[in-house]
């Protein structure tokens, strides 16, 4: 069984995702095939090996970088030897307690599952393997992969360290769960509405092209705006 489910959204970009998991524990990986090095964003529930079930086609250097340290995001994370996320977060990659994860939520969410995970991990006995960070990030730190460079956005809100990566060359801009298509979570431990109201402004008047979320389809800019502009108004209210 192939555990992963891959969209070919480019001849540069895939996204990744574990059709068997529960849809509120379904989120995107990104691998994205650079010149000099690969990016891979994102690394689900870890389930199942998903280095191997990357294609790959060269010796590239593989640059993993954590959006955020939610358990939906940072499974897999540790099969990465160049692993970068926000400094906000660094010591929970390196323990993956629960308090940051919030691993528990999918140890007790009925049918977490709907086949058995390869790696024979119930989700009873759920564990997230620790992933030290070996590049620590923060606003405006560059990832270069030599064809394409990201800028690192801190997006703080949904959770203290949350980032997204930006080409400001292109527009092409990966959001992590700061701003995806589906219901935005602001009301779990970690959550901080104030600072995503912040975020959500700058994100309003973000110059983006394409947006990949953490969760749910790709967008563009107007429907960023609408999803910014709706959170705000909903909070303010
Ligand atoms: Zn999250
Ligand atoms: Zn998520």
């Amino acid at each position: 069984m192939n555990w992963f489910s891959k969209d070919v959204i480019s001849d540069r970009v895939t996204r990744i995702y574990e059709p068997h998991v529960h849809k509120f524990f379904q989120a995107n990986m990104f691998h994205v095939v650079g010149k000099d090095a690969d990016l891979v964003i994102d690394f689900g529930m870890g389930l199942d090996h998903l280095r191997s079930a990357l294609d790959l086609r060269s010796g590239k250097p593989l640059v993993a970088v954590a959006t955020h340290v939610h358990v939906d995001h940072v499974g897999s994370f540790h099969e990465f030897d160049i692993r970068l996320g926000h400094v906000a977060e660094a010591e929970a990659f390196a323990r993956m307690p629960d308090a940051e994860t919030l691993a528990e939520y999918f140890r007790k969410q009925p049918g977490a599952l709907t086949a058995a995970a390869p790696t024979g991990m119930t989700p009873e006995a759920y564990k997230i393997s620790p992933a030290p960070l070996t590049r620590i990030l923060a606003e405006n730190d560059v990832i270069d992969i030599g064809d394409a460079s990201y800028m690192v956005l801190h997006l703080p809100g949904h959770s203290p360290g949350s980032i997204g990566l930006l080409d400001q060359r292109t527009g092409e801009f990966f959001s992590g769960d700061a701003i995806y298509e589906g219901g935005l979570v602001d009301d779990l431990p970690g959550c901080d509405i104030e600072a995503y109201k912040v975020t959500m402004k700058r994100l309003s008047e973000l110059d983006v092209g394409v947006v990949h979320g953490g969760h749910g389809a790709w967008f563009g800019r107007d429907r960023l705006r609408e999803i910014a502009t709706n959170y705000l108004a909903s909070r303010e209210a």
